[in-house]
């Protein structure tokens, strides 16, 4: 596990860039495994149509996250 401190950074470093989640680890020295999706979520969330990091998505009619330029897109 690691603390909320450690996932703020990452949030961080992941908002509004496509890294992947173990590039931004890689770049704290934070190991992937330890890394909780869900608590994650409480930080920040990948769009799950262009995959750009933000703290600020929507949700699709799917329920998955979804960052304001998509969500205009899909047009809803
Ligand atoms: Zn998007």
């Amino acid at each position: 596990m690691i603390d909320t401190n450690s996932y703020k950074r990452l949030a961080k470093r992941l908002n509004k860039t496509r890294k992947t989640l173990s590039e931004a680890c890689q770049e704290l020295n934070i190991s992937i495994d330890d890394v909780d999706d869900y608590d994650l979520d409480q930080h920040i969330q990948e769009c799950s149509h262009c995959g750009v990091w933000g703290d600020n998505h929507r949700q699709d009619e799917d329920n998955f996250p979804i960052c304001r330029l998509c969500f205009d897109l899909v047009g809803r």
